[in-house]
């Protein structure tokens, strides 16, 4: 136990799981977010799966090739605006660097064992709070529209899952039908994950509000980080609109806004914001039990309680609040081909949520102390799987400040990679 501070910068849901396991520890922890208490944050409107089955980093073989193919068109999935920007300029350079088997190879049993890890603390966390959140351990299906996909997806990730040792069941269409006996789908299989999950994101949020609360965390809504001071190479104290807030350890956990939190440290931080979109069904035709994948179209579906979300695509067009209705229709459009019940009706007067996923060049969260301040923590870079592993984030966070040997090694993340 120790009686030490620590101001955590941002209260998404890689903050908040950062302020719980420290916590825990023993820390007096204040958590600073710019925004009031229950605002929206990136994982509100996410597709809540807790995924072990996304092993493969975004920067992986072929998406160089994809991604000069996808810039050209705003309706592809992952689409980067062209932009004269020296931030995305050396992102995009270094993503493209990524691209390669030799990555993929030694990124994939960091995202699985965060992944397998952040898994693990959910159930925790569920039984600590009621289950509130509705997490729901009943698997993820890649749903295939073509043959060609599935044995695609069957030869690649299903055998790399497999490696792994994430299960991975490559199933026909009547197979796939029997898992998901309330819904018409017309697919020619799909790769099925038994140990993926999901949950409600807003209802996790507010319940890991109301439990850091009666831990004793301190919250400081409404007030933004603007600058730091630093006495000796070391952080003494981060400077808000609320005035400066003394603490022993600081961590980073500003999502998309990391890298413009940094600036005034001398840091420069790769990570653009990827922008997606979703949208929620209130009553939807049919119920699903697990969450799905449209995997041609990369559209996720996750049932919600009685809801039905669907969203998806990845836009990197800077840090702005600009909704594309040309990359929305996109998810509209994938959900007939295979689901063919559904029509674009079941969209009308839907409004679109969006939100920005701190993107890294390699596909890897930044999780470590930084060299050049070594009381500040990167807990931030998540992308597309920030619900997954905040959990794990927040407990490797609570062991690198305690001084423990961390669970899941930390040299491919260390926030310092690319100085
Ligand atoms: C469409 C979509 C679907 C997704 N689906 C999934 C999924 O199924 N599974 C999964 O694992 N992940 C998913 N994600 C990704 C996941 O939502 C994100 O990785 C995750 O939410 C990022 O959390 P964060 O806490 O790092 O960032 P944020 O949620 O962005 O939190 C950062 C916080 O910092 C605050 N902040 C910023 N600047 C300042 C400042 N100067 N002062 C004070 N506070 C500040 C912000 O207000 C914000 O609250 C999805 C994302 C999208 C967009």
């Amino acid at each position: 136990m120790t009686s030490k501070s620590v101001i955590i910068c941002g209260g998404g849901i890689v903050g908040l799981s950062c302020a719980y396991y420290l916590a825990r520890d023993g820390w007096s922890v204040t958590v600073v977010e710019r925004n009031a208490e229950g605002a929206d944050s990136c994982a509100q409107g996410s597709a809540g799966y807790v995924s072990p089955s996304h092993v493969v980093p975004l920067a992986a073989p072929g998406m160089v090739w994809n991604g000069l193919k996808w810039m050209l068109s705003s309706k592809s999935p992952f689409y980067i605006k062209p932009r004269l920007d020296a931030d995305l300029l050396r992102w995009g350079w270094l993503f493209a660097r990524s691209c390669t088997r030799e990555h993929t190879v030694r990124a994939a049993p960091v995202l699985r064992d965060l992944s397998l890890t952040g898994r693990r603390l959910f159930v925790e966390l569920a039984a600590l709070t009621a289950n509130a959140f509705e997490l729901r351990q009943e698997g993820l299906l890649n749903l295939c529209k073509t043959q060609q996909c599935l044995d695609h997806e069957s030869h690649g990730l299903a055998r790399l899952a497999n490696e792994l040792g994430v299960e991975a069941r490559v199933l026909d269409a009547r197979q796939t039908a029997e898992l998901e006996p309330g819904a018409r789908m017309d697919v020619a299989g799909s790769v099925y994950f038994p140990v993926d999950a999901h949950i409600t994101p807003r209802k996790f949020m507010p319940a890991l509000v109301t439990l850091l609360g009666q831990m004793g965390v301190t919250f400081q809504w409404n007030t933004s980080v603007n600058g730091w001071r630093v006495e000796g190479g070391r952080v003494g104290a981060v400077s808000t609109t609320s005035g400066e807030l003394r603490a022993d350890e600081f961590v980073l956990a500003a999502g998309s806004w990391s890298p413009d939190m940094t600036r005034g440290l001398g840091i420069r931080l790769p990570l653009q914001a990827g922008k997606g979109y979703s949208l929620t069904i209130p009553k939807p035709r049919f119920k699903l039990t697990k969450s799905l994948i449209l995997t041609e179209r990369r559209v996720a579906a996750t049932p919600m309680g009685d809801q039905l979300r669907f969203g998806g695509t990845m836009e990197i067009s800077g840090i702005n609040d600009r909704i594309r209705p040309e990359r929305v229709q996109q998810i509209i459009d994938a959900v007939p081909v295979y689901f063919p019940d559904f029509t674009p009706a079941d969209f009308a007067g839907i409004k679109p949520w969006f939100g920005l996923r701190p993107v890294t060049p390699d596909g890897l969260p930044y999780i470590g102390r930084f060299g050049r301040h070594p009381n500040l923590t990167a807990a931030c870079g998540h992308a597309m799987l920030g619900v997954t592993m905040a959990p794990s984030t927040g407990l490797l966070v609570s062991e690198i400040l305690g001084g423990r040997k961390p669970s899941i090694p930390l040299e491919l993340l260390t926030p310092d990679r690319y100085a």
